[in-house]
């Protein structure tokens, strides 16, 4: 009989790992929150050991021919003039040779996994009860299912994680919110990803993607850390007011949320889960150590991971000493992508005039320390293409056949 997995979420890292999990022989069940995949975001890199799983893949090309072609980053003022550029094929580009959207990163990754798994949306766990020899799931439908593991990849905001190693002590908190919207392109639009610095404290971008839209974020400094849940309408209230009086595209992307019906939206938390699992029951992705978009890492180490997690539950017919693997060999390195420079990310904001100006001419001078931190400020600010994650070699096959 083959072994059964849950996995909660149909992210990055839920799908990535589903599909190596059927590779070794598994069946697996995958189920989503919302009623369809969440396409959105922003682009998003591959770096360092994501970029050889997505290679055994067989996803490198199609991954390649999905570029969203941004030309660079601009840093601009309130009239849209450009203070500094970052052209993509300059020394320390913040746009890369692997950069793709979200949004497509996870199509592709849900398109590669085979027949057998199984995708429920609009579905979430209610209830886990490991007894030892399998785990009881309970959903919100009514309906219940027995898993030999269940896995929680549904993100940094994860509620199936406190079900696993129980709630609090795992968060760092960043002081600020993110968002991410899609919005549609106009004339004035250019190929490049536009930064602006409003002196009332929000950093706003508009990033060109490959289907004719722009992808839009909204980031601001907030000492409200834990926001009771928010209804979309709720989100486009939170963001109205922050765009209010802004200025540059500000009163355009106030306009454009009306229409707007997917929106990332929350506290950023840096997740640092001291363990990434109980029993039968594991974390994977941002759900066990999200490192926030001011990293970069997000997505690399959420691919890495989910490699990394499926091959040892293949190679262990234990999956306690499977999950202990997992964390012992992927730990160290999650952690350390985690770190953040200094001042990040308080440095971006600017809550006057004179500090906007201070940024922008720091950006004007490509050598500058301020230019040094931006390149860290969303994005893993390492250039560098030699691996640091030393991916371990798994015999799918063999597992499968002793799965089956
Ligand atoms: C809509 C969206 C846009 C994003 N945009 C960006 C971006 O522009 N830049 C960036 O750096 N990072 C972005 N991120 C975060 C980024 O995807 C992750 O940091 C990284 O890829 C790790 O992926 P993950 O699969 O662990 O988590 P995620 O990609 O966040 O996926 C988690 C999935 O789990 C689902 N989910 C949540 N709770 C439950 C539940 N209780 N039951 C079932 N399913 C659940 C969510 O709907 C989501 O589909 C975005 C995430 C989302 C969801």
């Amino acid at each position: 009989m083959a072994r059964t997995a849950l996995i909660s979420g149909a992210g990055v890292s839920g799908p990535t790992l589903a599909y190596w999990l059927a590779k070794g022989g598994w069946h697996v069940t995958v189920v989503e929150r919302a009623e369809s995949l969440r396409l959105g975001g922003q682009n998003i890199d591959l770096t360092d050991a994501a970029r050889d799983v997505v290679e055994r893949m067989g996803l490198t090309g199609e991954i390649a021919a999905r570029h969203t072609g941004e030309r660079g980053l601009q840093f601009v003022d309130t009239r849209n003039e450009a203070t500094a550029e970052f052209p993509v094929e300059a020394e320390g580009s913040l746009t890369r040779e692997i950069e793709i959207l979200r949004g497509e990163l996870v199509d592709i990754l849900v398109g590669a996994t085979p027949d057998t798994v199984t995708y429920r949306f609009g579905t979430t766990i209610t209830g886990l009860d490991d007894d030892g020899e399998a785990v009881d799931v309970t959903f919100d439908d009514g309906s219940t299912g027995r898993f030999d593991v269940v896995i929680a990849a549904d993100g940094m905001n994860s509620d199936t994680r406190a079900r696993i190693i129980g709630e609090g002590g795992h968060e760092d908190y960043l002081g600020c919110w993110s968002s991410y919207f899609t919005v549609p392109r106009l004339e004035r639009d250019n190929g490049w990803w536009r930064w602006y610095t409003s002196p009332n404290g929000i950093v706003a971008f508009l990033r060109p993607d490959n289907q004719g839209m722009m992808r839009a974020s909204v980031n601001f400094l907030s000492d409200e850390s834990d926001p009771p849940h928010m209804t979309l309408a709720d989100k486009k209230e939170r963001l109205r007011t922050r765009l209010d009086g802004a200025g540059w595209e500000a009163d355009r992307l106030r306009e454009a949320l009306a229409d707007v019906d997917d929106i990332f939206l929350g506290p950023l938390h840096q997740i640092k889960a001291d363990r990434w699992s109980n029993g039968r029951c594991g974390l994977a992705g941002d759900a066990a150590h999200c490192p926030t978009p001011y990293t970069g890492m997000g997505t690399t180490l959420a691919v890495i991971g989910a490699y990394v997690l499926a091959g040892e539950l293949t190679r262990h017919d234990d999956p306690r000493a499977a999950f202990a693997a997992y964390e012992e060999r992927f730990k160290p390195f999650a952690t350390e992508a985690q770190k953040l420079p200094p001042g990040v990310p308080a440095l971006a904001y600017a809550q006057s005039r004179f500090k906007v100006r201070l940024i922008n001419l720091g950006a004007g001078v490509a050598a500058s320390a301020p230019v040094q931190a931006f390149a860290a400020l969303f994005d893993g600010g390492s250039g560098d293409d030699e691996n640091r994650f030393d991916l371990p070699e798994y015999d799918w096959s063999a597992s499968a056949h002793r799965a089956a």
